[in-house]
């Protein structure tokens, strides 16, 4: 998803609102035989700033399926996230940059799905795994 910096600024759009859905690259999956099923809905709001940096919200929702991480059954879980991020026309090391013209999201979103991502994954909440006793 790119966000055209300098088009919204001839047109004198400062704000404005997005809609996508993104394919997230396996590898930005960390769960164990796990993966998203379909697509992650990006949706936020943008503002231009004085000096060209871009303030960024956005909500990525998705459905994680895989394996339960206790007893290995099939499980999943829906997962919503917000983000909060800024775009400089310099890298400052902290905060993502761009080139002033062509604000590309991707990096960003990819970012948060790896953030939002649960550390296990439960077929039920409270399941307490293989009985091994
Ligand atoms: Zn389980």
């Amino acid at each position: 998803m790119i966000i055209d910096v300098a088009r919204q600024l001839a047109l004198k759009n400062y704000r404005g609102a997005f809609r996508f859905e993104h394919d997230c690259p396996q590898e930005f999956v960390i769960l164990p035989s796990a993966r998203i099923a379909g697509k992650v809905t990006v949706e936020g709001e943008f503002e231009i700033y004085d000096d060209d940096s871009v303030g960024v919200a956005f909500r990525v929702s998705y459905l994680i399926a895989g394996q339960c991480s206790y007893c290995l059954e099939p499980a999943q879980k829906q997962v919503e996230y917000e983000a909060e991020v800024l775009y400089l026309t310099e890298d400052d090391g902290e905060n993502y940059s761009y080139d002033g013209s062509r604000l590309d999201l991707t990096t960003a979103v990819n970012d948060a799905i790896l953030f939002s991502q649960p550390q296990v994954l439960l077929c039920r909440e409270g399941c307490s795994g293989i009985d091994i006793k």
